[in-house]
């Protein structure tokens, strides 16, 4: 036999699945599950942002990456510099 409680969670997690939200860019019904994923469009439009978004940190990523590289050994030059 089952808690009460237990069956008042399950409720309203059910409940929870059936709403839906709705994608701000093309104002279509997503699973609100993905909006608790902290997603605001839907599946289709998420797909789209995040390919743009995959292209654009491999754009950035690199210049990034030298720049952090260049600013370790310039600090590490410094670090030297003022021990002599
Ligand atoms: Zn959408």
């Amino acid at each position: 036999m089952k808690e009460p409680s237990t069956i008042w969670r399950l409720l309203s997690e059910l409940k929870r699945e059936a709403k839906m939200a709705i994608c701000i860019s093309c104002d279509n019904e997503y699973s609100d599950k993905r909006r608790k994923l902290g997603y605001k469009t839907c599946l289709e439009c998420g797909g789209k942002a995040a390919k743009k978004e995959a292209a654009f940190r491999a754009k950035c990523t690199a210049p990034a990456y030298n720049k952090g590289c260049y600013m370790y050994v310039a600090s590490k030059r410094m670090a030297k510099d003022v021990g002599r």
